[in-house]
């Protein structure tokens, strides 16, 4: 007899989850699988890895939370460590796979995979719904190909098209039965558990920070408060648990619209609406550009005048640069996992412009690093900022003084990440491998 699966990946909840709804309408049985590959574990070419600590633990918190939801309905999730594509291979030979359940993310490398398991698959029926954006590849009013080149482009064709943002799909009532039983890797996810947070992974942690923070006064000031470095009330927070699919985008949608409903309409509500606008973008931007995405010449073939120095790239990912404000931001980055929208802005301006590194390095960092690490909007915005990308603009240098004195005036950012204790300069040897004095050395001294 054949069965089916459902491969989890960044869609890790139950509620609005078309790809699981197209499976409870057509299965008796199904065995949901998630695959952690160990290669996500050790460092690649960039010199970082793809799952930083903090990432994997809010995996494990999210993989756990799913697994408690599920129970309820005498499902569980089955967790194997293996390269994907041996998994696929070894689940559909052994158990007679006849059907896959995926939503279709807008991650390259896993696009890639399935169409090779397609390839030696062919009698496999791989089912793919959109489960990660706010639009159907349907509703769009242009072939996915032939997205608009910039931001500003696509918001106003999308928001002047009475296009559907669809209602979020209920909770389901049941689930098919299981059928695989394997254990999992408990130990690796162990270890990563006791370390603190500021954000838990998980739907049912979604909701109530959605919940609470929708009900509130909050989004009323949001535009205004935004761009602040350092305060958790200052943008909504709902970056991990979008990018991990734990909530939906629709669900956020819908949840602007009921405040606003209840608490009215402004500027800082509708901007919420474009922040998602932005993220809905870059979305629908990596399914377009695929593997250009990760391009050294991006979308548009113009090489950046930067280079590789690995003293450099060590000094800014460790905060330790000669601009204070910056080295606060990777300080913080480094112990929360989290960097607010500006501060990754500078950061990143940083490491490109003042520091002339190519920025693929800086993208590679933060996907480790970041605790709502998206591969679309991370790669999309550095690609943005090296000036390789959507920007119509060419590319983003920021002033970094003027910076700290717009957001950081009184230096509180600075001195609570300790920012200021960074080199004083960029290099320690110069372009002939002499040593660079210090500054502060005395005129005369060796
Ligand atoms: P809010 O300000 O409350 O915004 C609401 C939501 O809108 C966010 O949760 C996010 O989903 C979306 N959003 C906001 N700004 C952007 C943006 N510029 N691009 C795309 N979506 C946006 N965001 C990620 O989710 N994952 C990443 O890996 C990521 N990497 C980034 C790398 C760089 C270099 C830069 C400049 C930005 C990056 N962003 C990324 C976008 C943005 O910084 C974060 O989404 C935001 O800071 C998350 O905090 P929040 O949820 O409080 O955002």
């Amino acid at each position: 007899m054949s069965t089916a699966i459902y491969w989890l990946s960044k869609d890790f909840r139950l509620e609005d989850n078309l790809s699981l709804h197209r499976a409870i309408g057509s299965e008796t049985e199904l065995s949901f699988v998630y695959c952690l590959d160990p290669k996500d574990l050790t460092p690649h070419n960039f010199y970082s890895k793809s799952l930083g600590e903090f990432r994997l633990r809010f995996l494990s918190e999210t993989l756990l939370d799913l697994q408690a939801q599920l129970r309820t309905f005498g499902q569980h999730i089955n967790v194997v460590y293996a390269p994907p594509i041996d998994t696929l291979d070894r689940l559909t030979k052994r158990h007679n796979i006849t059907r896959i359940y995926r939503s279709n993310n807008a991650d390259w490398n896993e696009r890639a995979l399935f169409k090779r398991f397609k390839e030696s698959h062919p009698k496999v029926d791989v089912i793919c719904s959109q489960t990660s954006t706010l639009f159907e590849t349907a509703d769009l009013p242009f072939e996915p190909e032939d997205l608009p080149k910039t931001f500003t482009l696509f918001r106003k064709r999308m928001e002047t098209l009475p296009v559907l943002i669809r209602q979020p799909l209920p909770y389901p009532t049941h689930l098919p039965n299981h059928v695989l039983d394997i254990e999992w890797p408990q130990s690796l996810f162990d270890k990563h558990r006791r370390k603190g947070s500021l954000f838990r992974g998980g739907s049912a942690e979604a909701s109530k920070h959605m919940k609470a923070y929708f009900s509130g006064d909050l989004p009323q000031t949001y535009k205004e408060t935004r761009n602040n470095l350092d305060t958790w009330e200052d943008s909504t927070k709902l970056s991990a648990w979008l990018a991990n699919g734990c909530i939906s985008p629709r669900q956020v949608w819908y949840s602007i619209l009921d405040h606003e409903h209840d608490k009215g309409e402004n500027e800082s509500t509708y901007w919420i609406k474009f922040e998602l606008l932005w993220r809905e973008y870059f979305q629908w931007y990596a399914y377009a550009y695929g593997s250009q995405l990760f391009r050294f010449d991006g979308i548009n073939g113009k090489k950046p005048m930067t280079s590789f120095y690995s003293e450099r790239f060590k000094r800014w990912t460790s905060g330790n640069t000669s601009f204070p404000i910056v080295n606060a931001c990777m300080k913080q980055l480094n112990e929360t996992g989290y960097m607010s929208n500006r501060g990754r802005q500078l950061a990143a301006s940083c490491l490109i412009h003042e520091l002339q590194v190519d920025w693929r390095y800086g993208a590679a960092y933060f996907e480790q690093q970041l605790i709502d690490y998206d591969v679309a909007s991370n790669w999309g915005n550095w690609q943005y900022l090296a000036g390789v990308g959507a920007d119509p603009r060419g590319s983003r240098r920021f002033n970094l003084q003027k910076q700290t004195e717009t957001y950081d005036p009184n230096g509180e950012f600075i001195a609570r990440w300790k920012g200021e204790s960074g080199a004083t300069s960029n290099d320690s040897v110069d372009a002939a491998d002499w040593p660079i004095m210090p500054t502060d050395t005395p005129k005369g001294a060796q």
